[in-house]
């Protein structure tokens, strides 16, 4: 996100209000969160790993469909963002082989809305995308396979970031903006919520993972 507005955030908290509770397993987003589209799989099976070490705990900002640049309908409706100080390492949160990197954007600016970022293939027509690393702050380059895990570089607030956080979403068929993101949930996320909760949200509380 660039720079929330008390409108916008004030929207975000009105929709999460209405729903006041967890989605249940194969159920679309509940009414109020704006989401809509396919089910989310099951987080105990899910593919995908937080994109941080084991351990850490980073609170969420804008998560799935929570208004703003994460709004129901637009591309990046199944981001997720995590709030991570300049300099943190991230890591993986599903293997696959680095198709794009972009790491000669400044350490803080528009130009570009994802900054410094990278682009992971995971080989079978999905995308994992990594967002505002600072100028040089992505460790890996193109071709390079990585395993689930694997540190890929360090956060920062490159791009349309109005404070530092790690932007990721998984997209499918494509990578290049406008792009169609898809619903992931994470395996170690505890709670095993099907989409993490955003610190924006009532009810929020503070490290829930
Ligand atoms: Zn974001």
């Amino acid at each position: 996100m660039r720079a929330l507005t008390a409108t916008l955030l004030l929207t975000a908290v009105l929709g999460c209000s209405a729903t006041g509770r967890t989605p249940t397993a194969g159920a679309p987003p509940p009414v109020g969160m704006g989401c809509e589209g396919p089910a989310y799989p099951a987080p105990a099976t899910s593919q995908y790993i937080l994109p941080y070490a084991p351990g850490l705990r980073f609170p969420t900002g804008l998560t799935n469909c929570s208004s703003s640049f994460h709004g129901a309908g637009e591309g990046d409706q199944y981001a997720y963002d995590f709030n991570m100080p300049v300099g943190t390492p991230f890591i993986a949160m599903r293997a696959g082989r680095v198709a794009k990197v972009v790491n000669d954007q400044p350490d803080e600016g528009e130009d570009g809305g994802a900054g410094n970022f990278l682009v992971i293939d995971h080989e079978d027509g999905t995308f994992g995308l990594y967002y505002h690393s600072p100028k040089g702050g992505i460790a890996v380059a193109v071709g390079a396979e990585v395993e689930q895990g694997a540190p890929l570089g360090v956060t920062g607030r490159s791009g349309y970031a109005g404070y530092p956080h790690l932007h990721v979403i998984v997209v499918e068929g494509h990578h290049e903006w406008p792009y169609l993101g898809v619903p992931i949930s994470f395996r170690n996320a505890n709670p095993r919520d099907l989409h993490l909760r955003s610190e924006y949200a009532p009810g929020y509380l503070a490290d829930p993972r």
